[in-house]
């Protein structure tokens, strides 16, 4: 027998592997119905174990056949086992998974945008795991709406006569434009017709809807008189859009809500308008004055808007979730569109939505309660310790290692298109590792458990306690001990 032969013989089989991972195939299960085995791996469905062991042993066997593998003793089942588990946990874990933003982006579209607050979430659980009156009316035993759960809070926190949310805003937008303008003109200020970022382009939603955009003024400066001058027989609204993550400065000008209002009232058209991030407080009445520039959604109807829309899951901070609010003949006929029922609200959503906005009933409890608001209105001062607290967790990680770990004053941003040139004024923990660029130290921290998202600044790494919670940051130190030792 030749000695490549008999290390190939030497390999574990499959079933043995198999045993010592999840317990043999027809041994009783556990209390939860699974294989009896101790590792992790004994929660994973067992034909997935198999074929990530398959892939192991297939690697095995490929370093054998190259002369890799001298000694049988590597190859014996306690000591592969190690390696194997690892193995398996790793190609076997969800795709989908948390991560621990340090970026200070608060609304992070890539990263899921807004966490959720305590009720939300709680909320959601009890929604997935039992049947609700989502559809049912509880006081006459009959068929009910999925929007009575939310409308009447909307129109308390909004002033809105009437109100319905569905799956996320572009879908409010086209709900919105294919019920009240379908196959006539939409006047719009040509400085608002933006790309929002993942090659999301008003202009295209609008147009999806089957209305007919009609551009008005100069990309900096718009007039009343362009708009008054653009209505004629097929116009069908006014429409205002927020221009999210871009902003014109200098020399600009666009008319005020009021002053379009009127307009459109004299010709009576609707006025619409995308919020885009939506904010239901008004930050300057809270003393949050940097933040006055987003207006609430109750300004913007107060100012004579007739149709807002605007997201769950941006400042708002609940989950992906479009808002329409306004006047109760438009949303009657929006509530009314079949498209609706293509856009519709689920359960899970419409729970987390709910439990938010009533916390919105007090402000100062949504501000304490709601991770996005809490961290938007964070001030420095608050977060300075809190980036000291961090720094001597992550010391100690450090402690082997030739580096630097410093405190300075940083920004971080909202994000999701609100406040878009607003610095959030913050502490960073920023870290250096001698002779070493910071991009691989980044890049190993997305492979870390759970992945750490940091940025690079001044070619050091910095994470930005602004959006991370004090719970994350033994995580973080974990995540790093294992970048560094990648
Ligand atoms: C974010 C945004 C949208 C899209 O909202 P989603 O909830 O992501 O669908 C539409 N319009 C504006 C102005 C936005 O900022």
């Amino acid at each position: 027998m030749s000695e490549q032969h008999s290390l190939f013989r030497a390999l574990p089989s499959m079933n043995a592997v198999l045993e010592a991972l999840i317990g043999p195939a027809d041994g009783p299960p556990d209390k939860k119905g699974r294989g009896r085995g101790t590792l992790l791996c004994a929660a994973l469905p067992r034909p997935l174990v198999r074929e990530s062991v398959e892939d192991f042993l297939q690697q095995c066997r490929a370093a054998i056949a190259a002369g890799a593998v001298r000694d049988k003793e590597e190859l014996a089942l306690p000591v592969l086992l190690p390696r194997i588990t690892a193995y398996v946990e790793e190609a076997c874990r969800p795709h989908f998974r948390r991560v621990i933003n340090a970026t200070g982006v608060v609304i992070h579209t890539n990263l899921g945008r807004s966490p959720l607050a305590p009720e939300a979430i709680e909320a959601v659980t009890e929604a997935a795991g039992a049947y609700s009156n989502l559809e049912f009316n509880l006081a006459t035993g009959a068929r009910g709406s999925r929007y009575s759960h939310v409308e009447n809070l909307i129109r308390r926190l909004t002033g809105a006569e009437a109100a319905l949310a569905v799956n996320n805003n572009a879908a409010a937008v086209l709900l919105t434009l294919d019920s009240l303008c379908k196959g006539r003109e939409v006047v719009v200020s040509r400085g608002e017709l933006v790309e929002i970022g993942g090659s999301f382009r008003i202009p295209e939603v609008m147009e999806k809807s089957g209305c007919i955009l009609k551009e008005v003024g100069a990309t900096n400066r718009t007039h009343l008189k362009d708009y008054a001058a653009a209505i004629r027989e097929g116009t069908a609204a006014l429409m205002k859009v927020h221009s999210s993550n871009f902003r014109i400065i200098g020399f600009t000008s666009v008319p005020a809500r009021e002053e379009l209002s009127a307009l459109a009232k004299r010709h009576t058209l609707p006025l619409i308008e995308d919020l885009g991030s939506g904010a239901l407080i008004d930050f300057a009445a809270a003393g949050l004055h940097a933040l006055a520039a987003e207006p609430a959604a109750a300004q913007v109807l107060a100012a004579g808007v007739d149709v807002v829309t605007f997201s769950g899951d941006k400042v708002l901070g609940g989950p992906q979730a479009g808002i329409i609010a306004g006047k109760a003949e438009y949303i009657e006929r929006i509530k009314r569109n079949p498209l609706n029922r293509a856009l519709r609200i689920d359960k899970l959503t419409l729970a987390a939505l709910e439990a938010t906005l009533r916390l919105y009933c007090d402000p100062a409890l949504a501000l304490r309660r709601i991770p996005a608001l809490r961290m938007i209105s964070e001030g420095a001062e608050s977060i300075r310790p809190r980036a000291r607290k961090l720094a001597a967790l992550l010391k100690k990680t450090l402690a082997p290692f030739d580096c630097s770990l410093t405190l300075r004053p940083g920004a971080s941003r909202t994000g999701g298109g609100a406040f878009p040139e607003l610095d959030l004024p913050t502490w960073l923990v920023c870290l250096a590792l001698r002779g070493q660029s910071p991009d691989s130290l980044r890049s190993a921290l997305l492979r870390s458990t759970p992945p750490v998202v940091a940025r690079i600044e001044d070619n050091e790494l910095c994470f930005d306690p602004r959006t991370l919670d004090s719970s994350e940051y033994p995580l973080l130190a974990k995540a790093l001990e294992q970048a560094l030792h990648a």
